[in-house]
């Protein structure tokens, strides 16, 4: 058997032009690439599956009058009336119409010009969202054209224009035009997935998937290619799970077959200490989580499992009693987080367990630097430090161990972040492997675990810890708020902590960050004698961590935060929660989010603050969030509530492994998946390499978080 990984990326471009970094692309000069890495776009083919976000119609003129509150639309008409408003904000209003409705046009942004071009009477063509304003239907910056150009056509093949995800100094105009180069090249992408096999399935060719879903004609369905339902969608994403499986499967063998793990049989001295501090009893569903891990390394084969358990189920300890089992037999340890937050938390919680055990508990992160970093480098190649929690700069290649025993991968719920498996060099001892943990909150289908994960063996650790009091939840409108801040106030009041959680729907760091920004400055106002802190993920790292630490402290009583906080974070005091926009988000991280809180002596509580009118759907997830605190039920119904016809707000913070598919909605072609995987592999062995890299190589840059 060949080595996975091996070949250089050299002749991936070679035989496939997408496979070339995105600098081959006309105009993309460092800035530009800088830029388009922080959307992951690293390569040609990284755009091609940067799938637009929505469409617009910007062909079609639509009449005024028929324009409904929130359609975007292309209006042509005339000027009425244009004037400056003045308020809180300055601005420019135009008023238009066309003879079937009118609409005030609001410039916050404009110059003294602009006024003067607006003569009443004169032609103008615009396009924008028609939304409700104070004084009637109102595009708040719409683009537009005045004069004679108003009325002409536009030249150019007619299309639906895609509205992608993008980043501060990015422009739509920017990503069209480069995902315009990236589909020329495509038609000559190769197609590894066997055309009688996508005939079967009923799904189009690679090239012209693509091609569709980037460009769809001016009278498609955009709906169901929105929501990932379209054959076109639906093509990539099977590639994509397919890629995914095979790469498991292949890794999964490879290190099955080709290497000896370190039996390791503990003698019981060091996890029995453990046992004997800890302020509890295990519960039976940690203690058989245990068992079973231990039983794995017993053995020479390497350990890959998984183990799953729901926010608050205790994987920690877990955790730290197999990593302790491994120093017990003279190997070492190492324990990854996907944040720094969350590797900080780790650390704190091995050191704090083990170092009355004289075990020195290591850090590494990508963020210490120079001598200190050499000093723990020495240090773990010494052996001097049995076990080492850290993020992802753990399996950097100057990172060596004297014995790797046990590699501890922390996915929270960022499932699918599995290529860490990959980790594999680091053990390397002739031809010994570390046996593997993957812990994840998210409850995952046996259907699911098995193609994703390629038949990985999983532990649930499916009981919580005794005494754990459900998190009280309502569901309160956004007019409520005053309210809703009152209550804070209140319970600030009586020594509680609370959290406020921003969240946005569009696809935006700097947004999401602008928000909690006022947010926090309005509660601010609103709390005076409180102290409320702010975190983001815009914020300086090291800035982000003093104000968790005060948080922790209880030096801070209201947190507001954007769901950077998702990841893991426990301060057993905070047991008041409030989530904005909970409308917009999906059901599982709704439920991650509502696991910071709950964790303490006080009764707990979570606000799901929501604008309305609610959809259907929206209100049936509320409710369920309101009825069950149970992780697994709660995935139960997410997936029959995600029933085709909604598109869901489920930006599911974190979670970049995927990027077309979506596990839950694409849940029905798992099976097929598992077949094509089998067909692939007998018909054509030589393609599996080439598919994998394609979407996977990528997924490993991900994990460089
Ligand atoms: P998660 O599974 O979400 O990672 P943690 O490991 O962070 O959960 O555990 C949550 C909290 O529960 C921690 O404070 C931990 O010390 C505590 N805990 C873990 N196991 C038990 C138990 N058996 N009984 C009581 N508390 C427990
Ligand atoms: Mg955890």
């Amino acid at each position: 058997m060949s080595e996975p990984q091996a070949p250089s990326s050299a002749s991936a471009s070679d035989q496939d032009p997408a496979g070339q970094p995105i600098t081959a692309l006309r105009g993309v000069g460092p800035q530009l690439a800088e830029r388009l890495a922080r959307l992951h776009l690293a390569t040609v083919q990284d755009l091609l599956f940067h799938l637009p976000l929505r469409y617009e119609d910007r062909d079609t003129v639509r009449r005024l009058g028929a324009l409904r509150p929130g359609e975007s639309g292309v209006v042509i008409g005339r000027v009425e009336h244009a004037g400056i408003a003045e308020g809180r904000r300055k601005r420019l209003i135009v008023q238009i119409s066309d003879g079937t409705g009118s609409a005030d046009l609001v410039f916050f942004h404009f110059h003294p010009g602009q006024r003067q071009q607006m003569r009443p009477g004169t032609p103008i063509r615009c396009f924008g969202e028609l939304r409700p304003g104070p004084t009637g239907p109102q595009m708040v910056h719409p683009e537009y054209r005045l004069g004679p150009r108003a009325s002409a056509g536009d030249e150019g093949p007619h299309g639906l224009t895609p509205v992608y995800p993008t980043t501060q100094g990015l422009h739509q105009q920017t990503l069209r035009k480069l995902i315009d180069q990236a589909l020329a090249l495509a038609r000559h992408m190769p197609d590894w997935l066997p055309a009688e096999l996508t005939r079967e399935l009923g799904l189009p060719a690679l090239a012209e998937a693509l091609y569709y879903v980037h460009k769809p004609p001016v009278d498609a369905d955009t709906a169901p290619l929105v929501e990932g339902r379209h054959p076109c969608v639906q093509r990539l994403a099977v590639e994509e799970l397919l890629a995914h499986h095979l790469s498991m499967r292949r890794l999964r063998a490879h290190l099955q077959a080709a290497a000896d793990a370190p039996t390791i049989h503990g003698d019981g001295r060091l996890t029995r200490r453990l046992l004997d501090s800890l302020p509890f009893a295990l519960t039976e569903a940690q203690r058989r989580v245990d068992r079973e891990l231990a039983e794995d390394m017993t053995r020479s084969v390497p350990m890959l499992r998984l183990v799953q358990g729901d926010v608050g189920s205790g994987k920690t300890v877990v955790a730290a009693l197999a990593a302790l089992r491994a120093v017990e037999a003279g190997y070492q340890a190492a324990i990854m987080a996907p944040t720094e937050l969350l590797a900080e938390q780790h650390w704190r919680s091995f050191n704090e367990w083990l170092a009355p055990l004289d075990i020195p508990v290591g850090w590494v992160s990508g963020r210490a630097a120079g001598r200190r970093r050499e000093a723990m480098l020495a240090a773990l190649a010494a052996g001097d430090y049995p076990v080492v929690v850290g993020t992802h700069a753990l399996f950097q290649d100057d990172v060596r161990f004297q014995a790797l025993g046990l590699v501890i991968v922390d996915e929270q719920h960022r499932f699918g972040v599995h290529q860490r498996l990959a980790l594999k060099e680091k053990g390397h001892r002739g031809r010994s492997q570390p046996h593997q943990i993957i812990m994840t909150a998210t409850p995952i289908p046996r259907t699911l675990a098995m193609t994703a994960y390629a038949d990985l063996d999983v532990s649930v650790i499916d009981q919580l810890p005794p005494g754990r009091k459900p998190v009280k939840t309502v569901a309160v409108s956004e007019t409520r708020r005053d309210e809703v801040v009152a209550r804070i106030g209140a319970a600030l009041a009586q020594g509680r902590q609370a959290y406020w959680v921003c969240t946005l729907i569009e696809d935006s760091e700097v947004l999401e960050a602008q928000a909690a920004e006022e947010t926090y400055a309005a509660l601010q106002a609103a709390l005076p004698g409180h102290r409320v802190g702010l975190v983001h993920g815009r914020m300086k790292p090291a800035d982000k961590d003093t104000v968790m630490a005060d948080f922790a402290a209880g030096r801070i009583g209201l947190l507001v935060a954007t769901t950077v906080i998702e990841v893991g974070v426990n301060v057993p005091n905070a047991s008041l929660m409030i989530i904005e926009n909970a409308e917009r988000l999906g059901l599982a991280q709704l439920h991650q989010l509502r696991g910071r809180v709950g964790r303490g002596e006080a009764e707990s509580s979570c606000v799901l603050m929501y604008h309305g009118p609610l959809s259907q759907a929206a209100r049936a997830r509320l409710e369920v969030l309101r009825r069950s605190n149970d992780g697994f039920e709660i995935a139960r119904r997410d997936l029959e509530i995600r029933g085709p016809g909604e598109l869901l707000g489920t930006r599911q913070t974190g979670e970049l492994s995927y990027r077309v598919a979506d596990l839950n909605r694409d849940a029905g072609l798992l099976p097929r998946v598992q077949v094509l995987g089998d067909r692939l592999q007998q018909a054509h062995p030589e393609r599996v390499e080439p598919l994998v890299r394609r979407w996977v190589g990528a997924s490993e840059r991900y994990g460089q978080v």
